[in-house]
């Protein structure tokens, strides 16, 4: 070998068997580059290794080498072996098989916690609402009513005492098939949020200044009874339970036990103005129902839909939250069968 040959030499102990007889010989293998060279005091027989069939490494099991003629060579496995094959070391297939292990563990995880999500959490929080909800619900009038007022989420309202009350009355009296109870209805100045509407724990509903300015008196109705469809359906108590379970979840996940955080807060004031399509369905057919059965055409709700939209900051986050959280207007307006027309 000249000094200037980089090639790098093996010598491996090994057991060799020609293919005729069953007695294998203990033979010095030499891997050398592409050659391999088997190497015994009656022995010697050189081959290239392209031209053998090698074993796949399998754990700690022996590497077996196959000639052309059937004569087998067998040789421990090793690191040293691998890396002179060209072969990814068994430390680094380690870390492959690891490495699939995790992946396969990552997808496992996110297809769990996407099913619990989706699935889980909202089937036992309905449950658990259609279960205790009303207990629930008769403890709460007005508390977070006051803790948004307390919070700054909007400003006392700028309508004339006068007209708060008219529109109180007339709203109960206009949906008297739902038993409204007039001081159940709050003004406030929603100030950004513009025109818009809440439901609150108990019942309790905030109409802003703006929704009162922009809509007519039985598109306020209307809106008012889809606002009644929320609370029919318990939308509040559903969503939040959701939301609680949701961040239980990422406590369980996380391994943070604390719940008095601000992210378990922000949950849970989320959790009173954002629904889901499947909510706004609900509410938009109770509203519709409930209008019919108040001899109001359920058209006042689309065309109140309408002017809300149009009514809406339109850019980044001004825009109405009333919008934000009730997507697609044409196709609730399709489905509650259509606007009043031009006329309004
Ligand atoms: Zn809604």
């Amino acid at each position: 070998m000249s000094a200037s040959d980089t090639t790098t030499t093996l010598c491996v102990a090994g057991q060799y068997c020609d293919g005729y007889n069953a007695v294998a010989h203990p033979v010095n293998a030499l891997f050398s580059g592409a050659d391999l060279v088997l190497i015994a005091p009656d022995i010697h027989r050189t081959a290239r290794l392209s031209e053998l069939q090698v074993s796949e490494p399998l754990g700690r099991l022996p590497r077996t080498f196959t000639f052309a003629d059937g004569a087998t060579l067998v040789v421990p496995v090793s690191e040293a072996l691998a890396k002179q094959l060209g072969e990814s070391t068994p430390h680094l297939q380690h870390w492959e098989s690891k490495y699939r292990y995790a992946l396969a563990a990552l997808v496992a995880l996110l297809v769990s916690a996407w099913w619990i999500y989706s699935y889980a959490i909202p089937l036992v929080a309905d449950a658990v609402v259609a279960r205790f909800g009303s207990e629930q619900e008769a403890g709460l009038p007005g508390a977070t009513l006051a803790k948004w007022d307390a919070a700054g989420v909007w400003e006392p309202s700028k309508l004339e005492a006068s007209l708060q009350s008219q529109t109180r009355a007339m709203i109960a009296t206009r949906l008297s098939a739902a038993h409204v109870e007039p001081r159940h209805i709050a003004f406030r100045d929603g100030l950004a949020m513009g025109a818009n509407a809440f439901t609150l724990d108990g019942g309790a509903m905030v109409l802003t200044d703006d929704l009162i300015h922009v809509l007519n008196t039985e598109e306020q109705v209307a809106v008012v009874a889809h606002e009644l469809g929320h609370v029919h359906h318990r939308h509040n108590q559903r969503l939040l339970l959701r939301q609680l379970g949701l961040v239980g979840a990422f406590h369980l996940l996380l391994g943070n036990s604390g719940w008095n955080d601000p992210l378990a807060e922000t949950t849970q004031l989320l959790g009173q103005t954002r629904y889901s399509r499947a909510f706004e369905a609900d509410a938009d057919a109770y509203a519709v129902g409930l209008l019919k059965e108040s001899g109001i055409p359920p058209c006042r709700l689309a065309t109140g839909l309408r002017k809300l939209e149009a009514a809406a900051p339109v850019h980044g986050k001004t825009q109405s939250e009333w919008f934000s959280s009730h997507p697609l207007t044409d196709d609730r307006i399709r489905k509650i069968g259509g606007d009043c027309g031009a006329k309004d």
